[in-house]
């Protein structure tokens, strides 16, 4: 009875996200005021800079990173493309591989222009900006695939997709709390994706606190679960990880623009135990 509550739980979420829409998704989310790139107080360069100081800090080894629930955003491998030779995206749904494939394929009629994003990281990189030429070619270089996944699954990916060993390193942004019915179902989530990690190797984990919903496209309003830090926190622990670090971004009133209740934003670097 309660396995079938499960079900029907994380079935209900898959239902929500049959209206997702990339482009409006990318819309409300990733253009300004959320990713200006003249303020330090927009929520991108936030994101960016933590992902840039995590991938930069000198503790990373091995050579593949997944990103989990990729959706159509580039901006959280930016970075890390540069510390991994390989890189695999994954997302649930086919919409978003194809935004993805269209970008990496350089075949036009994107959703959205990345190039700001790749130049903003080159200067947190310290390099000149006009090599965002070069950053977007080592990216497309270095992801050597875009594959379904599914974070319910004890096992998320196809059997073949990774070494046995597991993957080096692992990141994910605004899945886990945006896909799950409830807390039990999100912490259960961390711990199906720790079985892509190999022991010692480092969880980047961004999301929202306090966000109960938000809209992927015109009246698709998504539930999503409210966490608070120390949920973040138990979560982790609970599936295996130690937290090297949390930091936390609170909304500032001009970021509050109407397609989401979040009120903040968590940024954790954990290892798997
Ligand atoms: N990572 C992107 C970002 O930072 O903006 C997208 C996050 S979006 C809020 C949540 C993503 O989770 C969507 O791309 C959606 O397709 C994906 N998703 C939905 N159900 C999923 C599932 N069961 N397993 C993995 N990903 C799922």
């Amino acid at each position: 009875m309660e396995e079938k509550g499960r079900e029907n739980g994380v079935a209900a979420m898959k239902a929500c996200y049959r209206r997702f829409d990339p482009a409006a998704y990318l819309q409300y989310n990733y253009t300004p005021p959320r990713a200006d790139f003249t303020r330090k107080d927009s929520i991108v360069p936030w994101k960016l800079a933590c992902l840039h100081r995590a991938f930069t800090e000198g503790d990373m080894s091995g050579e593949l990173l997944v990103d989990i629930g990729s959706g159509p955003t580039l901006y959280q491998v930016m970075s890390g493309c540069e510390v991994f030779s390989k890189v695999l995206l994954t997302d649930f749904l086919e919409v978003n591989r194809q935004e993805l494939r269209r970008w990496l394929q350089d075949e036009g009629q994107c959703s959205l222009d990345w190039t700001p994003y790749l130049q903003h990281v080159c200067k947190l990189e310290g390099r000149r900006p006009s090599a965002w030429t070069e950053k977007a070619a080592k990216l497309r270089q270095v992801v050597a695939d875009i594959l379904p996944i599914d974070v319910h699954c004890s096992q998320p990916l196809a059997p073949d997709a990774l070494p046995s060993a597991g993957a080096d390193c692992l990141v994910s942004c605004f899945c886990l709390e945006s896909v799950s019915p409830d807390l039990a179902a999100f912490t259960r989530a961390l711990g199906h994706i720790g079985k892509l990690l190999r022991p010692g190797g480092h969880l980047m984990l961004i999301g929202a606190l306090g966000e109960s919903y938000y809209f992927a496209g015109p009246g698709v309003k998504i539930p999503v679960v409210p966490l608070n830090e120390a949920q973040v926190c138990t979560s982790l622990k609970e599936s295996g990880y130690t937290l090297i670090r949390l930091e936390v971004y609170t909304l500032t009133q001009d970021m509050r623009v109407g397609v989401d209740d979040v009120t903040g934003v968590f940024f954790v670097k954990a290892k798997k135990d």
